[in-house]
């Protein structure tokens, strides 16, 4: 069954993309392996706009998550982590889980974060060794201004660690210009490929860091012996997901065809629309206005409505949506429109919405489906 998938990841892979996977499997270690490969990360790096280090992981957005911090903590270290919704939180399990101490600096879901606290705690508290942030929280489809929280790190000591999963290649990210020392990405997201690999990035003031810190456990994460493998043989310690390289190598391409520029203004279309088209059916938005996101839209069910309205846009109509997350589980819907989507995905899902919701009894106001296409004409 083809099912349109309207999920904040995994979200819709172009056939040139698949395709580019139905290819034999080659040794990890032959030179034309190599080269792809070091292709794939330069491809990546041009798509994170930075010069820093640029690994790619075999393993979905959270071994990249676990990887930034895996590499730098020593027990007890202190790490500010900002949390927004879900994804902000486990940064600060994996803190927890390197017996780091996670100095939560928490917001209501669906807002986002105050760069002059980070400020304000950065002063209060001298020895954190790392603040993290999610730049668009999946969970809230609210994003935090990354850019404006760079500025304010990059004159401490402490590193600053960026989970962009959700947003490059959709939103504008730039790892060098915002001065983020790990940038991590995965590829099932904006960026259009299948699910299994993942991206990071490592400044020369992260490497300071890791290069001194003997204390590390683990062993697959361990980013010295990427380096090392990637510097000498352009390949990677273990053996990579060959035909997923393949495809994110093609996924890169479509991006960087497009260009970055228009992706994202692709993107903020594609949320103003579904947006618009929402609140013209009467449906009010989750995440605050001056926070919400371009890759992702949150909205609340209305009375009356539940999870029930994703089970009939699924089983009747063939669209997947997303559901709340922990305590919003039940209370709200997202709709992804992230990666290759387009025009034609955000009115079939506005209009299909339509009779569902008039389904469940819902009195739906206006014509969501004409409100979108007249964003789109602008
Ligand atoms: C999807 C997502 C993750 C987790 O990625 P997995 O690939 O499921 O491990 C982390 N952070 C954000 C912001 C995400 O959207």
């Amino acid at each position: 069954m083809n099912k349109l998938l309207m999920l904040p990841g995994p979200t819709i892979v172009p056939p040139d993309v698949l395709l580019a996977m139905a290819k034999p499997v080659i040794g990890h270690r032959s030179k034309e392996f190599s080269e792809i490969f070091e292709d794939t990360v330069e491809k990546l790096k041009k798509v994170f706009i930075t010069e820093n280090d640029t690994f790619i992981i075999t393993g979905s957005g959270t071994a990249v998550m676990d990887m930034a911090l895996a590499n730098i903590l020593k027990p007890k270290d202190k790490v500010l982590t900002i949390i927004t919704g879900n994804f902000g939180e486990r940064f600060a399990n994996i803190v927890n889980s390197y017996k780091g101490e996670a100095i939560k600096l928490e917001y209501e879901w669906g807002d986002m974060a105050n760069p002059e606290d980070v400020k304000e705690i950065l002063e209060k508290e001298k020895d954190i060794k790392a603040v993290t942030v999610v730049h668009n929280e999946t969970s809230t489809g609210a994003r935090n201004p990354i850019k404006e929280i760079g500025e304010i790190v990059k004159d401490y000591d402490a590193l600053y660690i960026v989970d962009t999963i959700s947003s490059l290649g959709g939103d504008y990210v730039n790892v060098d210009k915002f001065n983020i020392d790990i940038c991590v990405t995965g590829s099932q997201k904006c960026l259009a490929a299948p699910p299994g690999l993942a991206g990071i990035t490592v400044s020369e003031k992260a490497w300071e860091v890791i290069n001194k810190n003997d204390d590390k456990v683990g062993f697959y994460l361990d980013l010295k012996a990427y380096k090392k493998y990637f510097d000498e043989k352009k390949q990677n310690p273990y053996t990579p997901a060959v035909n997923l390289i393949y495809a994110l190598n093609k996924a890169l391409d479509l991006v960087l065809e497009e260009g970055i520029e228009n992706r994202v203004k692709r993107h903020e279309k594609l949320a103003k629309a579904t947006r618009a088209g929402l609140e013209e059916m009467g449906i009010e938005l989750f995440a605050k206005e001056e926070a919400r996101s371009v890759t992702v839209t949150s909205a609340k069910y209305p009375e009356g409505v539940n999870d029930k309205l994703r089970e009939i846009m699924n089983k009747k109509y063939n669209i997947v949506l997303a559901g709340g997350q922990k305590h919003l589980s039940g209370k709200i819907f997202r709709i992804g429109h992230m990666g290759i989507c387009g025009e034609k995905e955000i009115l079939a899902t506005l209009s299909c919405l339509e009779l569902a919701l008039k389904e469940l009894n819902f009195e739906v106001q206006g014509s969501g489906v004409e409100k979108a296409k007249e964003i789109f004409k602008e």
